[in-house]
């Protein structure tokens, strides 16, 4: 299970009803956090998530309303008393950015991880959270964007291992697909595993403009995040000169893709009430949301 809370859904600056686009992402006790604009750190003490489990941060591309709330953040997380490793993950270039960053703050009480991605990456962020990226861009900067998996193990069958005698600590390991060797024996894992489940999927596009290559990645995910930084198509013109998405073509996106759902984030500042187009949204894809501070979900394995 995976829990998603928005933290802001606004674009370049932060107004006083609306901080920048930020999502926390809860993985058992474990936090994640994508995207840190100037602000983060308040809208995120306002929903008591806290700060001391966030072990990976995440950043989209090195624009200050992506990456300017980083020391704030970091410094709450060492304020909270946490101690171990936390990971930055971002594009190209990140390594430089998070170094001069951090020439406004003091020494963290625990190890700072900064890891480059560059396109195609993929591997596990945290726990069995799987990430993959690609690269595209805004205006020659690199963007990453992300699609998150968590896979789900088969079904094991306890009674199966009981009636054959498979000693209970080996469980765990066939349980995860691994062979076991008891008293010169071989048990194979697959003896005891059902088919596979599906997984829960998730992903996160800001910042660029629309693409075969983002339709391919974010190919059935349980949820798409999507920027929609203007609402109407009549400002394609714009959205099409500063790379951004209009709300129509989000919806394209993840109509074409096949996403479960849409939830829509990163608005302009000239649209005094994104909530306002959540009819038109649902007319071009059901199941959108427009997100808003405080916005929640749970993505949770079938028939949990
Ligand atoms: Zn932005």
């Amino acid at each position: 299970m995976i829990d998603l809370l928005l933290l802001g859904n606004g674009s370049m600056q932060p107004l006083p009803d609306r901080w920048l686009s930020s999502l926390m992402i809860r993985l058992g006790s474990d936090l994640i956090l994508f995207d840190c604009g100037e602000g983060t750190q308040i809208a995120a003490r306002s929903f008591g998530w806290g700060f001391k489990r966030i072990g990976a941060i995440c950043i989209s591309h090195h624009h200050a309303d992506h990456i300017a709330g980083l020391p704030g953040i970091l410094m709450c997380i060492a304020n909270a008393g946490r101690r171990e490793p936390v990971a930055i993950y971002g594009p190209r270039d990140i390594m430089r950015i998070v170094q001069n960053l951090l020439v406004i703050c003091p020494r963290f009480p625990f190890e700072l991880h900064v890891a480059e991605l560059v396109d195609g990456d993929s591997g596990v962020i945290l726990g069995d959270l799987n990430l993959r990226v690609i690269e595209v861009s805004q205006r020659g900067l690199p963007v990453l964007a992300w699609r998150f998996d968590l896979p789900r193990q088969p079904r094991f069958d306890r009674a199966a291992a009981e009636t054959d005698g498979v000693p209970r600590n080996q469980w765990s390991a066939l349980q995860k697909g691994h062979d076991v060797v008891v008293e010169g024996e071989t048990i194979h894992a697959s003896r005891y595993l059902g088919p596979p489940r599906p997984g829960i999927s998730f992903g996160i596009v800001t910042d660029t403009r629309p693409s075969p290559r983002l339709v391919e990645l974010m190919a059935g995910v349980d949820l798409l995040v999507s920027e929609a930084t203007f609402l109407e198509d009549a400002d394609l013109d714009k959205a099409i000169q500063v790379e951004h998405f209009v709300l129509s073509e989000s919806c394209a996106l993840a109509r074409d893709a096949g996403a479960g759902s849409l939830m829509l984030t990163h608005f302009s500042a000239a649209y005094p009430d994104p909530l306002a187009y959540e009819s038109t949204a649902r007319s071009l894809f059901p199941h959108t949301e427009i997100g808003y501070s405080g916005w929640q979900t749970t993505l949770a394995f079938p028939n949990e």
